[in-house]
């Protein structure tokens, strides 16, 4: 990253990918082999119909609805793939007791001429819901518990940011906080709906799950809430109807990281000016951010993220980069902003700063790729107290142990560092290029777990819930199951996660953070439901 905003004599940028000896058709080389998927296209409808009958015959509703959402993302217009799409959608609606949807299912199935002769099958399902309706299950979004705050847009009241020389920004508690409470929802920043294949299970504008989705005319892969979600969408223009599809999710996830920034900006000058103030500022990542909500404090924020340089991946940007700049100038628009030399070079350095970025600290979850900025200012521990999981675009954090006044907020980056230190090379010493010294990393071995530990229920049932082949874990619809694995793993935080940490405290933690991500995937309930409804209780 050398090159990067060096200036020419003139005092436009200079032309780095010109200058750069590395194979600048890597990226284009690399896809012009692999087999795109075609844009609307019966075969594949049907295909991807009859994987949804077989996850059907299982009454693994919420993996049935996924492939009847990518049938009906390939249906050809008018077919009649379309009609039988729906229509298998509503089953899976009526079965995860959703019977509103599952209504409207029918009407969409009816509508696109679902045959005659089988009609009655509809109506049948139709009065079944309408019997039921008033028992529906009922899908809460995860909520704070406590009040939001003010100045960080996606933190609760009760999380500050801080900075010191060892540990840099920060996260720390502005008061005791309790095990299981949900402190972060963060909207990601410039999201990209994955694009590969059996991905298709969120709106592609506000990233919903489990809705009456409506496909994209023209583009396969991709499907709406409704006609206001496709109104809203300002970015699926540029690529809609592109045939073969050019993307792969990080191209996807790189270009619309570009075009959020410069949506942000009145015209190209003040952006100019925006990104030049911010790369220029020397004390950038020590000063503590008063505020961070409006667009132009996150991008801030994104643009002083850290870079992990190494050599290979230098050379990755350069070529992501390159492959990004010319995709985007093919774009009326797009050139039509940067028409200047001077333009056009800064454009250049923009693209390579944001692939650079990305590739530092893109996050995927199975469903969106983005970059969660809040996040960011959590270091890592092997012993995390805050656990991190998504919903929709949505990066949620819940605290595992309990946390003091003043102490700091430590989550895990990377799922390796669970087994610290038994795995003598941590990923966090590998790839981040630090040496933890967590309360795991100090330890050459951890505690003797007491007896009591040992034989507590709940541990035990985690342990045998997570060890079924083929467990549950894939698939929640069976609510109940959910929402006592989760019960199960408050319950031995709440009894263990104040003591030092043992193998015990390691495995429920690891466990609870893949149930809370595995479940938004695979279940339309989440966390926000199991309060609600222990809430109830009482
Ligand atoms: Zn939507
Ligand atoms: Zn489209
Ligand atoms: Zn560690």
């Amino acid at each position: 990253m050398d090159l990067l905003w060096k200036k020419e004599a003139d005092g436009s940028y200079i032309d780095i990918f010109g200058r750069s000896t590395g194979n600048s058709n890597l990226f284009s080389k690399l896809f012009s082999g692999l087999q795109l998927a075609p844009a609307k296209n019966n075969t594949k409808s049907t295909e991807f119909r009859q994987n949804g009958n077989d996850q059907k015959a299982k009454e693994r509703w919420y993996h049935a609805m996924r492939f009847y959402n990518e049938s009906l993302s390939y249906a050809e217009n008018g077919s009649p793939n379309v009609s039988l799409a729906y229509a298998n959608r509503s089953l899976c609606f009526l079965k995860m007791e959703m019977y509103d949807k599952c209504i409207t299912d029918i009407n969409f199935a009816i509508k696109a001429n679902y045959p005659k002769e089988k009609r009655f099958k509809l109506d049948e399902r139709r009065a079944y819901c309408l019997e039921r309706i008033n028992n529906e299950v009922e899908i809460l979004a995860p909520a704070f518990d406590f009040d939001a705050n003010e100045n960080y847009v996606g933190f609760s009241n009760v999380l500050d940011i801080k900075f010191n020389e060892k540990f840099g920004r920060h996260v720390v508690a502005k008061c005791d906080i309790a095990i299981g409470k949900t402190v972060l929802i963060e909207e990601a920043f410039g999201p990209a709906q994955l694009m590969d294949a059996g991905q298709c299970v969120v709106c592609n504008t506000c990233y919903k799950n489990t809705m009456n989705f409506i496909p994209c005319e023209k583009c396969p892969n991709t499907l709406f809430c409704n006609q206001t979600c496709i109104d809203n969408n300002k970015f699926h223009k540029f690529v809609c109807g592109e045939v073969p599809p050019p993307l792969t999710s990080s191209v996807m996830y790189d270009m619309t990281s570009v075009l959020f920034a410069i949506d942000i900006f009145q015209n190209v000058d003040s952006l100019i000016q925006f990104v030049e103030s911010v790369i220029n500022d020397k004390s950038k990542t020590k000063v503590v951010p008063s505020a961070i909500g409006d667009m132009k404090s996150k991008y801030r924020i994104f643009l002083q993220l850290n870079l992990l340089g190494n050599a290979m991946k230098r050379g990755i940007s350069l070529a992501r980069a390159r492959n990004v700049y010319e995709k985007l100038m093919g774009y009326p628009t797009i050139k039509t902003m940067f028409s200047t030399k001077a333009k056009k070079r800064f454009f250049i350095h923009l693209c390579v700063l944001h692939v650079s970025i990305v590739l530092s600290n893109l996050f995927n979850t199975n469903t969106i790729s983005g970059t969660y900025l809040l996040r960011s200012f959590f270091n890592h521990s092997c012993a995390p107290n805050v656990l991190f999981y998504h919903y929709e675009n949505k990066c949620i954090g819940i605290t595992s142990r309990l946390i003091r006044k003043g102490e700091q907020l430590f989550m895990i980056y990377n799922p390796t560092c669970w087994s610290t230190p038994l795995n003598k090379q941590p990923m966090a010493r590998i790839e981040y290029e630090f040496q933890c010294d967590c309360e795991k990393c100090k330890s050459t071995n951890w505690p003797n777990s007491s007896k009591r530990i040992k034989s507590d229920p709940d541990i035990q049932y985690i342990e045998s819930f997570m060890s079924e082949a083929n467990g549950p874990i894939d698939d929640f619809s069976h609510h109940q199951n959910y929402l006592n694995i989760q019960q199960r793993c408050i319950n031995v935080l709440n009894k263990y996660g104040n003591l030092p940490w043992t193998t015990e405290l390691n495995m429920v933690s690891r466990n609870f953070e893949l149930i809370l991500s595995q479940a938004c995937l695979f279940s339309p309930i989440n966390f926000g439901n199991l309060r609600s409804r222990t809430e109830n209780k009482e």
